[in-house]
């Protein structure tokens, strides 16, 4: 039978309760296709800070690198807030994907056509989008240097190198190949060095995908553009400011922020985790919409095992369980049949991915 170590992060805030559900659904699929999935648990964020005084103890790293993939609920909360930068939660978040070499962030956002009133757009304005985000994730302003904050000024740097930029091009052809074939290079080109420097090295990498068509778009258009047409797109293709942006406003577009998973990946180790953050709000209340974790922990079966038929039960099971009517309180007010919390919506998706 085969095996996978999971390095397992549950983090803080709703961190916990969304994980618990996933492992759920793992639980159900490993079994009905035969493999085994060992599960590690280790700290990170908040939680680590509390307990061994970093956001990313070194046994946490050092469990990660040698896993065969990192399953990641969130991290962060006010408790948390007024420590130096190097210390709050997010910074361990950073470090660990810098140091798995996770440079690509894939970012599904897709139209559940069962919660097509959970968008604010109109219906026929969203009818069929599915988009990918490919977000760059280890370079640019978030970790340029020099990084300076004094009291009446600071400095933030944008950096790319041509390797940078052409490692996750890669990822986002390789991507659209299977889809539908688009590209659009979101930049700032017409501003920006740094997106000049994009644009050429895509450019040149785009003679090697004949198949491709690959469209530039600036960024404020471009944000602009995904409220107004989002079908357009296929795979969007961005540096990491951008990417983070326009992302999280791609998944709103899908109605909810609970709905949405993601895969950083490029390194021996990739990280699956849900689009949002540790949700402080509603932490502890068993309201917490678990689908983005359930569809995070699909994309592990299939980018880091090629288990594609679980993965696809997963799906399949997640579409079934909005179809009938299922819904967790943030999506609650579209075609709801049974209002569930967390664990119960997570139970009926195991279920109906055990019998998939
Ligand atoms: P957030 O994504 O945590 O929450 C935004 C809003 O969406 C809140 O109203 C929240 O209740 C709701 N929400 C989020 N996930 C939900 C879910 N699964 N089900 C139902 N509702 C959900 O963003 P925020 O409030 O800006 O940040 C809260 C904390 O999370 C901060 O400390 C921030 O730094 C951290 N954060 C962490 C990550 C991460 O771990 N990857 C990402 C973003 C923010």
């Amino acid at each position: 039978m085969k095996k996978y170590d999971v390095c397992v992060i549950k983090g803080d805030g709703i961190g916990p309760e969304i994980i618990e559900e996933a492992i759920k659904v793992l639980d159900a699929v490993s079994h009905k296709f035969n493999f085994e999935l060992n599960f590690d648990y280790r700290l990170m964020g908040g939680a680590a800070i509390d307990i061994m005084g970093v956001p990313l103890p070194d046994e946490t790293l050092n469990a990660a690198k040698s896993s065969d993939a990192v399953l990641f609920g969130a991290i962060g909360g006010a408790k948390w807030d007024g420590l130096p930068r190097e210390l709050r939660p997010e910074s361990g978040l950073l470090k660990i994907r810098k140091e798995l070499g996770a440079f690509a962030n894939l970012r599904p956002a897709m139209i559940f056509d069962e919660l097509i009133n959970a968008s604010t757009l109109k219906p026929e304005i969203i009818k069929g989008v599915d988009i990918m985000v490919v977000r760059e994730l280890t370079g640019g302003i978030y970790f340029g240097q020099p990084r300076v904050k004094n009291e009446k000024d600071a400095l933030n740097t944008m950096c790319y190198n041509a390797t940078e930029i052409e490692r996750v091009a890669k990822v986002a052809f390789e991507a659209a190949l299977l889809r539908n074939k688009k590209i659009t290079l979101v930049d700032k080109a017409n501003v920006l060095e740094t997106s000049q420097l994009w644009r050429e090295v895509v450019s040149e990498l785009a003679k090697n995908y004949a198949g491709i068509n690959l469209e530039f778009m600036y960024v404020d258009n471009a944000a602009m553009q995904l409220v107004r047409a989002p079908a357009q797109f296929d795979v969007i293709l961005t540096e990491n400011l951008f990417g983070d942006i326009l992302s999280d406003e791609a998944s709103m577009i899908c109605g909810s922020i609970g709905l949405l998973p993601s895969a950083s990946i490029g390194g021996k180790v990739g990280i699956y985790e849900p689009i949002h953050g540790s949700a402080p709000d509603i932490a502890g209340q068993g309201i917490a919409n678990p689908i983005a974790t359930i569809l995070s922990a699909a994309m592990m079966l299939k980018y880091a095992f090629g288990e594609n038929e679980a993965a696809a039960a997963i799906e399949s099971a997640v579409r079934a369980v909005l179809r009938d009517g299922y819904r967790t309180k943030d999506i609650a007010q579209y075609d709801a049949k049974e209002i569930c919390s967390t664990a119960e919506i997570g139970s009926i998706i195991a279920d109906y991915a055990a019998k998939a």
